[in-house]
């Protein structure tokens, strides 16, 4: 690939495209990058660039005629047809994606404009594309092209080590990455998470999961629901093409068991083995939080304790009965208890504390909603 850059600054660019990585996978032939002078291209022997603008106002405008010769000579140096982008306040803003899409073009020529900007006919005329770093002005577009070079420099094969030392990054996935640490492994009394010590790469990987889940939910919760939204979206699509269902079939939920992370893995896991057939919850916890009760035939997605969709199930059976009136048989079907004395125990426990949190208070004569279900399906990653 090959990024041209036309700017009056060509030692600042120059010495920053030359270091460390990009440097290097530029000496290696990995990436080609470079900087032309669009003083170069002036016709006046005072070799101005700028000019007033037309209408009045503060600072100087770029001519269009050396930019516009500075563009032409650069096409003239290499076959194809670049992308031309004026790097400008005024652009889309520059995304992981976006860079993505730009990092497999051959050919990119980033226009630094200065002072007030570059004469609009020149940008007409180049039919440039223009992108922005972001919502705030520079004094020049040297700094925006070179985070443009370096982010889709590095993208390029064997600028970096290997794919996953950019595919597991921030943004790369819609996600932040999980924190790093490295040697030593006490520091200031804070230590390295034991997980990371252990050498199963198995669990390590789980744990990197969970934490960039967790780290982008905490610092960048709309990117985080955004990720949901379209793993949850892609799993239902997953299932309905699995099971032959017609496009417009509809879930009515995406949940998770439980309120830990403990027991909504857990519970899951029995769902997941075709041991939990059934649930059990608090009618007055519904009508506080206006949830629609469930009905027979209704799809579900189930979440993990990070909302990440493993299962669809699909209810066969609603029932509505006082919680003193759940019997061995019912119970027994929710997969999580030998005895009827030790669900009456773990759901008074559970009623406890949802009462408490929701604002009811947990009776033995308290309605519960008695729901089964069947596993539908379980996802092509859990069948592998
Ligand atoms: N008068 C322009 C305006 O208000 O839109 C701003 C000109 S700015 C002072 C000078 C140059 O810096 C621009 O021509 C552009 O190339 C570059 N620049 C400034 N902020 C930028 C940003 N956020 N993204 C990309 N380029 C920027």
């Amino acid at each position: 690939m090959r990024i041209d850059i036309a700017t009056l600054f060509t030692d600042m660019c120059n010495s920053v495209i030359h270091e460390s990585i990009v440097g290097r996978g530029i000496k290696n032939g990995h990436i080609e990058i470079y900087s032309h002078d669009i003083r170069e291209y002036t016709e006046n022997k005072h070799r101005r660039v700028d000019d007033k603008p037309y209408g009045g106002g503060t600072g100087m405008v770029m001519q269009a005629q050396p930019v516009f010769d500075c563009v032409e000579a650069i096409r003239s140096q290499h076959e194809g047809t670049p992308r031309i982008i004026y790097m400008s306040p005024q652009g889309e803003t520059l995304t992981q994606k976006k860079v993505q899409e730009l990092a497999a073009e051959p050919w990119l020529i980033l226009l630094c404009g200065h002072y007030e900007g570059v004469d609009q006919r020149v940008l007409d005329e180049l039919e440039c594309e223009e992108l922005s770093v972001g919502d705030y002005v520079l004094t020049g577009g040297e700094l925006p092209a070179l985070i443009v070079a370096d982010a889709v420099a590095r993208l390029q094969p064997r600028v970096l080590p290997n794919e996953d030392a950019y595919s597991i990054e921030s943004h790369y996935n819609g996600l932040l990455e999980y924190p790093q640490y490295t040697r030593p492994e006490e520091w200031h009394g804070r230590k390295v998470p034991e997980t990371l010590l252990t050498g199963d790469h198995r669990t390590v990987t789980e744990w990197q999961r969970r934490e960039a889940l967790r780290v982008t939910a905490r610092k960048r919760p709309e990117m985080h629901r955004a990720y949901l939204d379209r793993e949850v979206s892609e799993f239902w699509h997953e299932f309905l093409t699995a099971k032959q269902l017609p496009e417009d079939t509809r879930y009515s939920e995406v949940f998770h068991f439980e309120m830990s992370e403990y027991w909504a893995n857990a519970l899951l896991r029995l769902v997941m083995r075709g041991k939990k057939r059934a649930t059990s919850s608090s009618l007055l916890g519904y009508e506080i939080e206006g949830d629609k009760l469930p009905v027979r035939g209704q799809y579900s997605i189930v979440t993990d304790w990070d909302g990440i969709p493993r299962c669809v199930i699909k209810t066969t059976a609603v029932k509505v009965l006082p919680f003193k009136d759940v019997t061995f048989e019912l119970a027994v079907r929710e997969g999580e208890d030998a005895s009827l004395e030790d669900w009456q125990k773990s759901h008074v426990s559970f009623f406890t504390e949802e009462g408490k949190e929701l604002g009811y208070e947990f009776t033995w004569d308290m309605p519960v909603i008695f729901e089964e279900f069947r596993l539908e399906y379980k996802g092509r990653k859990e069948e592998k």
